[in-house]
């Protein structure tokens, strides 16, 4: 099936990974609570670098030598969707491209889209010093306040534009991503802003769900 569609972006945490975030993942792992970093940052007393320094901090709490590895280890059973594999396929097969932009963890978002078959993902992540010991420190790849200028890379390094650009997300933190989208599609969406701003909304328990509204 042909599409008009160039380029799909999915949102991970909550739409690719069936679980609130791969962050939150790894803080249940710890039986840590991080809500008061969460609320921090919503209300904009921290930023981006600062809420992952203090989630990263809670988990060294835990366990001070903590590496790389061992968040594999961890977020390896992490819950998915049904249906990636031939999801990814289908719009491929329609000649788009099909990227993950996250703002969780890399080491999930790299092992769903090499297991799946993306074509590429940006996710943000932890630093590690030479032996995989985490620093402490977190590495910002995608803003959560602008999620939209990671997918405008893509759109660069693609040269796809806007309108021919389709995102899946379930949050309000994906509107950044719907506003430089043709077609945005809220997928089990958990509040009212991401629902409002988006051209569907899809419930499923499954990602193939989306298909028919992308494919002609
Ligand atoms: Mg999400």
């Amino acid at each position: 099936m042909k599409s008009r569609w160039s380029l799909i972006a999915f949102d991970m945490d909550g739409v690719l990974v069936d679980y609130t975030s791969s962050w939150t993942w790894v803080h249940d792992h710890f039986d840590i609570d991080n809500e008061e970093t969460l609320l921090s940052y919503i209300q904009g007393r921290i930023d981006d670098m600062e809420f992952m320094r203090q989630d990263i901090k809670k988990w060294l709490d835990v366990k001070k030598d903590i590496c790389r590895n061992d968040l594999e280890t961890i977020l390896e059973p992490v819950p998915i969707i049904d249906g990636i594999s031939s999801t990814v396929d289908a719009l491929q097969s329609s000649g788009a491209k099909v990227v993950i932009v996250s703002g969780g963890l890399d080491i999930t978002a790299k092992q769903i889209a090499n297991e799946h078959g993306f074509d590429d993902y940006i996710a943000n992540s932890v630093e590690c010093d030479p032996s995989g010991v985490l620093t402490g420190e977190g590495i910002l790849r995608v803003d959560l306040t602008n999620k939209g200028a990671a997918l405008r890379r893509f759109q660069q390094l693609y040269g796809i534009d806007e309108m021919s650009t389709v995102s899946i997300g379930n949050s309000f933190v994906d509107v950044s991503m719907f506003a430089l989208s043709g077609l945005s599609i809220a997928f089990n969406p958990i509040d009212e802003h991401v629902k409002k701003n988006a051209n569907i909304i899809i419930n499923s328990k499954d990602i193939r769900d989306i298909l028919p509204h992308i494919l002609e």
